[in-house]
């Protein structure tokens, strides 16, 4: 177990006018123990940093440590991590137990240790009966398990995952999730872990690091980063997020007064955000902070945005309206799937918004 400090580190591939900048001035902390995420859309840099860390490529400036050890020009092998790829990167002529093997017996663990070791890995991931196998004779979903196993017997201060669930069916991912992280967990290493999926990230992590363009955008707990985007990128790549430009009118200690395009909204001022009146901001607001009342009939407390319905998406659990306000902005609304829809295509309606629940986003 260890921590891990990226500290300004810039990766560029190739040179000249065939550079590509693939990360830029990274600086993150992740704790001994820690499930760490990097999520971004593909090709923002997070397979090139993780590849840093492993060592499987040098950096262009920064640096990269482990506890208080420089790692930044040691060689993969010294580094003690182990991955897991998204394509498992089994070997094929090997069987499940000669895979899983393969970490110790590099580190030349004396025998029946490493079968000891490779066997009680297999118990945790379930796949001691299938042990004589290859890897060509598995599920998907098997493979993935003797990967994690194989790295977890390797018993590596990090472990450093790339997108691992992104070739199993949806079904499966789903399931995927919960023991993965309780596997992981129970490991105590400190964990990397890369996806694209917003899904996963929020569901699986202790934080999530945003990435975007080769940089980081924002670290923070998934409640933090899906409560409080830092800007507009964030709020729409993970859940969804509707937006409206505006002016702010007064701005006084706690509470902000916004003239949207589509009315005048009355917001909670976090205590962080630096704002006057006059200036120009965004507005964003996710689709179950909203609450819908009939004209004329507005809860007290909240802004009322006047809005014409022009969708509704039953989807079960929840119920999405699609709604287009004065200006003509579309903004989705989301409520709880009552069994009969208290509001009609064309009707329209009031969209309720408390205070604390818009955020201001100036970047
Ligand atoms: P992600 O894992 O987020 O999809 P990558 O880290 O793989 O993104 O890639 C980041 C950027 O660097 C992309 O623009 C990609 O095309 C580029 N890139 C990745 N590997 C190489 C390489 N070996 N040579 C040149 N460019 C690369
Ligand atoms: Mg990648």
């Amino acid at each position: 177990m260890t921590s891990i400090t990226i500290d300004n580190v810039t990766k560029q591939y190739g040179s000249g006018r065939k550079a590509v900048r693939a990360m830029r001035d990274v600086c993150l902390h992740i704790g001994e123990g820690e499930l760490f995420f990097l999520l971004g859309p593909s090709g923002c840099g997070k397979t090139t940093l993780l590849r840093a860390i492993a060592g499987l490529h040098d950096v262009t400036a920064g640096a990269i440590r482990f506890g208080d050890r420089d790692v930044t020009h040691l060689p993969v092998e010294q580094r003690n991590t182990a991955m897991v790829f998204q394509n498992y990167a089994l070997w094929p002529h090997m069987t499940v137990r000669q895979n899983v093997e393969f970490g110790p017996r590099m580190k030349q663990v004396p025998a029946g240790e490493r079968r000891q070791r490779a066997e009680s890995h297999l118990e945790l991931v379930e796949l001691l009966e299938l042990a004589k196998r290859r890897p060509n004779q598995l599920s998907g979903g098997q493979q993935q398990r003797v990967a994690l196993a194989r790295a977890l017997a390797a018993s590596a201060d990090c472990l450093l995952l790339d997108e691992p669930l992104s070739n199993l069916d949806a079904k499966l991912r789903l399931q995927m999730r919960t023991e993965l992280r309780g596997l992981i967990k129970s490991s105590g290493a400190t964990a990397v872990y890369v996806t694209h999926d917003q899904a996963e990230a929020l569901s699986m992590a202790d934080r999530i690091a945003v990435m975007h363009e080769g940089e980081i955008v924002q670290v923070g707990t998934p409640e933090e980063v899906y409560n409080r985007p830092a800007n507009a990128f964030v709020a729409d790549f993970i859940g969804e997020a509707n937006f409206l430009d505006a002016i702010v009118k007064t701005a006084d200690a706690e509470t902000l007064t916004i003239e949207t395009t589509a009315g005048m909204i009355l917001a909670e001022r976090p205590s962080d955000l630096a704002v006057s009146a006059r200036d120009s901001v965004r507005v964003c607001i996710r689709p179950e902070w909203i609450a819908i009342a009939p004209t004329g009939a507005s809860p007290s407390n909240t802004s009322d945005l006047p809005a014409t319905i022009q969708q509704v998406i039953y989807l079960g659990g929840t119920r999405q309206y699609l709604c287009t306000l004065a200006d003509q902005t579309p903004w989705r609304v989301s409520t709880l799937g009552e069994q009969h829809a208290p509001f009609a295509v064309g009707q329209e309606v009031l969209l309720c918004i408390a205070p604390s629940d818009v955020r201001i986003l100036t970047a």
